[in-house]
C-alpha cells in the first residue's frame, strides 16, 4: 500500500526525548500532513467499517487523536480510556508495568455493554502493556475486543502480532 509510506515519512523521529537514549516516534507531524492523515484514518476505516464494530476505544492521549475519526466513519461510539483521576463518574481500574514503576487506566461503568465488539486504538505499541491493560477494561465489563490497532509498532512486538491472544494490526514500523 503506498499509502503506508506517506504515513511513515509524516512522521518525525525525535532523539533522547523524554530522556537520553529514546528514539521518539512524534506523530504531531503526521497530524500536521493532512494527506498522510487522512490516509491514516482511511487505512483503519477501510479494515473495520464491515466488521460489525459497534466501539472504539482510545488510549489516553495520542489514541485520542485517531479514534474520534475513525469512531464516526465507521458509524461506532468512541470512549476515551483515561489516566487515573480524570473521569468524573464511577469507574473501573487497570494497572500496568511501566519501565520504571506502572500506572494506570479507567473507564467509565456502563460505557460499554456486554457482547460489543471493540477496537482498541492508541499511536504506537512498544511492549503492548498499555494495551493488554485496555483490553482488561473492556473484557472485564464483557465486550469483546476484537482487535488492537497502532500507527506505529515498535519491533519489541513486531513478529509477535498478537496481545492476549488478540490480533494487532499496526501500519508502519520505525523507520
Ligand atoms: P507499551 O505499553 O506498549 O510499552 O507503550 C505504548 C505506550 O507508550 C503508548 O501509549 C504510546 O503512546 C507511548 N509511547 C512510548 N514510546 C513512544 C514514542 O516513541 N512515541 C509515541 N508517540 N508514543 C510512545
Amino acid at each position: 500500500d503506498p499509502r503506508l509510506e506517506a504515513i511513515s515519512a509524516a512522521i518525525r523521529v525525535v532523539p533522547n526525548f523524554p530522556k537520553k537514549g529514546i528514539m521518539f516516534q512524534d506523530i504531531t507531524t503526521l497530524l500536521l500532513d493532512h494527506k498522510a492523515f487522512k490516509h491514516t484514518i482511511d487505512i483503519f476505516v477501510d479494515r473495520y467499517k464491515d466488521m460489525q464494530i459497534s466501539v472504539v476505544a482510545g488510549v489516553e492521549a495520542r489514541g485520542f487523536l485517531f479514534g474520534p475519526s475513525i469512531a464516526l466513519a465507521i458509524g461506532a461510539k468512541f470512549i476515551p480510556l483515561r489516566k487515573p483521576g480524570k473521569l468524573p463518574g464511577k469507574v473501573i481500574s487497570e494497572s500496568y508495568e511501566l519501565e520504571y514503576g506502572h500506572d494506570r487506566l479507567e473507564m467509565h461503568v456502563g460505557a460499554v455493554e456486554p457482547r460489543e465488539r471493540v477496537i482498541i486504538i492508541d499511536d504506537l505499541v512498544a511492549t503492548g502493556g498499555t494495551l493488554s491493560a485496555a483490553m482488561s477494561l473492556l473484557e472485564s465489563q464483557g465486550a469483546e475486543v476484537v482487535e488492537c490497532a497502532c500507527v506505529i509498532g515498535l519491533p519489541e512486538v513486531k513478529g509477535q502480532h498478537k496481545l492476549k491472544g488478540k490480533p494487532l494490526y499496526v501500519l508502519v514500523e520505525p523507520s
